[in-house]
C-alpha cells in the first residue's frame, strides 16, 4: 500500500463537474489500494477574485487580513471535495492548513512553511479516511493565517508529502506535464518525460509557471520527487526528480522566457571601489527585483553597468537612476523597456561546451540582435527584442531539436 498525496490545482475544481471528476480520480486510486492525502487549490479565478474585493475596498490593507480572506477560496474547495468523495460513499474528512498543523513564519502573503504536523493526517489515514487539505495556507506562532504566495498549494503538496515521507506526490494540473518550452507559442513543444530538480527550478524561476519554484526547492530539498499530471487526459506526465534517474538526457532540455523585461542601462559610470554596490542598493531599497546584470571597464576611469528589471519595476527603477544620476555626476542612461528574456536549461551544458556557440549563431542567422547575456552551470539567457522573441524560441527549440520526439538513446546524446 503507498502513500500517494494528490494535489489539485484551480482549474481542476473550477466548477462542481470538475470536483466530481477529481473525486473520481481520487476514488480510484483508493481503490488501486493507496492512502491517499489530497491538497486542493481555490477553484479557478476565485483567489484573483478576493484579491480585487480587497483592493476596491482599500488600498491599505493589513496583510494579515488579507491572508485571512484569500485563505478562503481553498477552504471552499477542500470542503466541496469532500462532500463530493462522501456522497460517493468514499468517507472524507476536510482540514485547513492550521487544522492541520502547518506552521509558517509571519510574513503575511509570502510566509514560509516551518514544520508539518502529520498527527491528524495519519489518525484520519488509519481510520481509512481520504484526507483533504486546503492548500496555499498555515499558520503562524501567535495563532494568525498565513498564505503562502500565489501558487503555494503545489508548495503545502510538497511539504505535506515530505512531512509524511510518502511515496508520490503527484500534481495534479490542466497541462499533462512540463514541455520544453510554451506549447501556446510553440506547438511542436515535446512533453519531457523526467527533469531534474535543477532544470525545473530555472524553469520554474524563469516564468514556466506549472510549479511554483519554492515547492521545486523544497522538494529538491526533501529528496522528495514530484510527478506533474493532468487532471483530464491520461498519461505519465512529467516526473521531477534527481539527476541520476533521468533516463533520457539531453544537451539542452528545455526555453524559457518572459516578455515582461526592462533593460537599463548605464554609461560613464566613476570607477570607484564598491560603486556597483553603491548602485544595487538603491534599486534594492526601492524593493526592486534585478535580474540579470552586467558590467565592464570602458575606459581607465570610467565604466558600464548593465541591469534588466521586470517591466512594471521599470518606472520605479528609472526614478531611483535619475536620482543616482544627480549622484554620480554625468552618466548616460539608455533603456529600452521592451524587451524579452529567451533562456536554454540543461544540465548536458555542464560537460559540454558549444551550446552557447550554437545559440548565438542560430539567433544570428535569424538577424536577432542579442543585448545581454548572462550564463549559469545548466542555463544561458539572452535579453532580445520583444518583437524577436518568438522567432528566436521557435529557431532555438529547433535548432537543438527539442521538436524531436524523446528517445531512450537521448541519454547517449550527452555521454
Ligand atoms: N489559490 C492560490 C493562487 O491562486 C494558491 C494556488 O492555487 O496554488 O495562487
Ligand atoms: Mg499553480
Amino acid at each position: 500500500m503507498a502513500l500517494i498525496v494528490q494535489k489539485y490545482g484551480g482549474s481542476s475544481v473550477g466548477n462542481l463537474d470538475r470536483i466530481h471528476h477529481v473525486a473520481e480520480k481520487v476514488i480510484k486510486a483508493k481503490n488501486e489500494g493507496h492512502n491517499i492525502v489530497v491538497v486542493v487549490s481555490a477553484m479557478y479565478g476565485e483567489t484573483d477574485r478576493l484579491i480585487q474585493l480587497a483592493n476596491a475596498l482599500t488600498q491599505h490593507h493589513d496583510p494579515r487580513e488579507l491572508d485571512v480572506l484569500i485563505s478562503s477560496g481553498e477552504q471552499v474547495s477542500m470542503a466541496l471535495l469532500s462532500m463530493a468523495l462522501n456522497a460517493k460513499n468514499c468517507p472524507a474528512r476536510s482540514f485547513t492548513g492550521p487544522q492541520i498543523g502547518i506552521f509558517t513564519d509571519s510574513i503575511h502573503t509570502k510566509a514560509r512553511i516551518l514544520d508539518v504536523k502529520t498527527d491528524i493526517i495519519e489518525r484520519e489515514l488509519n481510520q481509512g479516511r481520504i484526507v483533504v487539505v486546503a492548500g496555499f495556507q498555515g499558520v503562524n506562532d501567535r495563532g494568525d493565517i498565513t498564505t503562502l504566495g500565489r501558487g503555494g498549494s503545489d508548495t503545502t503538496a510538497v511539504a505535506i508529502a515530505a512531512a509524511l515521507k510518502a511515496d508520490e506526490c503527484q500534481i495534479y494540473t490542466d497541462v499533462d506535464g512540463v514541455y520544453t518550452t510554451d506549447p501556446h507559442l510553440i506547438p511542436e513543444a515535446r512533453l519531457i518525460p523526467q527533469i531534474s530538480f535543477e532544470e525545473m527550478l530555472e524553469m520554474s524561476s524563469l516564468g514556466a509557471k506549472v510549479l511554483q519554484m519554492r515547492s521545486v526547492e523544497l522538494a529538491s530539498k526533501h529528496s522528495m520527487p514530484i510527478r506533474v499530471l493532468s487532471t483530464f487526459s491520461d498519461g505519465a506526465g512529467t516526473l521531477v526528480t534527481f539527476e541520476d534517474k533521468i533516463m533520457h538526457k539531453r544537451l539542452v532540455s528545455g526555453i524559457a522566457f518572459s516578455r515582461e523585461e526592462a533593460i537599463i542601462s548605464l554609461s560613464g559610470i566613476p570607477r570607484q571601489i564598491g560603486i556597483e554596490g553603491r548602485i544595487l542598493s538603491k534599486v534594492n531599497q526601492a524593493n526592486i527585483e534585478i535580474d540579470m546584470i552586467a558590467q565592464n571597464a570602458t575606459t581607465e576611469d570610467k565604466s558600464d553597468f548593465t541591469f534588466t528589471v521586470h517591466r512594471r519595476e521599470y518606472p520605479k527603477a528609472m526614478k531611483v537612476i535619475e536620482e543616482l544620476s544627480t549622484e554620480l555626476g554625468k552618466i548616460n542612461v539608455k533603456t529600452n523597456s521592451k524587451v524579452a528574456k529567451l533562456s536554454l536549461v540543461g544540465i548536458g551544458m555542464r560537460s559540454h561546451t558549444g551550446v552557447a556557440t550554437t545559440m548565438f549563431r542560430i539567433l544570428g542567422e535569424q538577424g536577432i540582435n542579442i543585448q545581454m547575456i548572462t550564463t549559469s552551470e545548466i542555463k544561458i539567457s539572452v535579453v532580445v527584442d520583444e518583437t524577436h522573441l518568438e522567432k528566436g524560441v521557435r529557431a532555438v527549440h529547433q535548432g537543438f531539436e527539442l521538436d524531436k520526439p524523446f528517445q531512450s538513446s537521448d541519454r547517449s546524446f550527452i555521454e
